[in-house]
């Protein structure tokens, strides 16, 4: 009885597998297609100074528009990418866009913006990433001092010595350093001696609970206080409400993300966001 039964859970997980892995493959072999059709797109999230309450950058996020299934996010193609290292291509794709539309502001005479883009841990370990963005710098004409690199900690972590390495040519690039969802991954605060830090962006979980959640009260007004004696600015991600703004303006928090000033949106969408650019969040109204 008990031996059938193993067998028919090995037999269970066998098929499983075998689905799993086949309906990877087909994802893979769409995404390939998706990158070669055009049908990524970017997606700009205003990102605001605190102090002055004026949008002051962007992070640039991909989407794919499929033509059957319409707008997928990428939490449905990131983790398959990396794993079968599409992600090599979509990356490089992400990177050209975001640099080139900020190039475009640029020469429309857009007010100056700082992008960020994202990097994943497998782009970022393999193949040379700081000399393709070197040439995609050079090409575009988008200055480095205006583009920044979000990693996250995993990453760092798995290869430190590579990972020091890149971090510090990018930095002799003049490009910035973010840490991205600062506070998930397998946090050392080892590393944020040694590696060369820009910004740190804590990640959404630690403030959501805000101002009321003691935990999250006490775990971001750490990271700010530690941030700014380690001399990196700090990034809130995830603001949704004016109560959670007026807290992290109290502890000195330099910038923030959020819905509270808007949604990921399209390139022009963005654009006329950054034209009404109107110091909107400087006193944000507290209930
Ligand atoms: P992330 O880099 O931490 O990006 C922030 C995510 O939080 C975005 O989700 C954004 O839409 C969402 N968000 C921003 N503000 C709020 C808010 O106020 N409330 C809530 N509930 N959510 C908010 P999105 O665009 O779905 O991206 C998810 C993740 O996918 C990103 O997390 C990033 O890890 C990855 N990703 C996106 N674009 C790229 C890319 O070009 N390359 C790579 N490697 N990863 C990317
Ligand atoms: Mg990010
Ligand atoms: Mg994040
Ligand atoms: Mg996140």
């Amino acid at each position: 009885q008990a031996k059938s039964d193993g067998r028919a859970t090995y037999r269970y997980f066998s098929d499983e597998m075998t689905s799993r892995a086949r309906e990877r493959i087909e994802v893979e072999t769409r995404l390939r297609r998706a990158v070669a059709a055009g049908q990524l797109v970017l997606y700009f999230q205003p990102q605001v100074d605190i102090a002055s309450g004026c949008i002051v950058g962007a992070e640039a996020l991909v989407r794919w528009n499929d033509p059957d299934e319409g707008l997928i996010p990428p939490a449905r193609f990131i983790p398959v990418a990396e794993a079968t290292g599409v992600i090599g291509e979509i990356g490089d794709w992400v990177l050209v866009e975001a640099c080139r539309q900020g190039q475009r502001w640029r020469d429309e005479g857009l007010p100056p913006l700082t992008l960020a883009v994202n990097v994943s841990p497998r782009q970022f370990l393999l193949g040379d990433m700081v000399g393709r963005i070197a040439e995609v710098l050079e090409e575009t004409g988008f200055p480095a001092q205006n583009l920044e690199l979000e990693v996250t900690e995993g990453a760092l972590m798995e290869r430190e010595q590579d990972g020091l390495q890149a971090l510090r040519r990018l930095r002799a690039l003049g490009a910035r350093i973010a840490i991205d969802d600062f506070g998930t991954g397998y946090s050392s605060l080892a590393y944020l001696k040694r590696f060369p830090l820009d910004v740190l962006k804590i990640d959404r979980s630690f403030i959501t609970g805000l101002p009321d959640d003691a935990d999250d009260v006490a775990i971001s007004a750490t990271i700010i206080a530690m941030g700014h004696s380690l001399g990196v600015e700090v990034l809130a991600e995830g603001v949704e409400t004016p109560e959670q703004l007026a807290f992290l303006r109290g502890k000195g928090c330099d910038r923030f993300q959020g819905y509270l000033c808007s949604r990921p949106v399209p390139a022009g969408e963005f654009a006329a966001l950054l034209r009404a650019n109107v110091q909107q969040f400087r006193v944000a109204a507290v209930p």
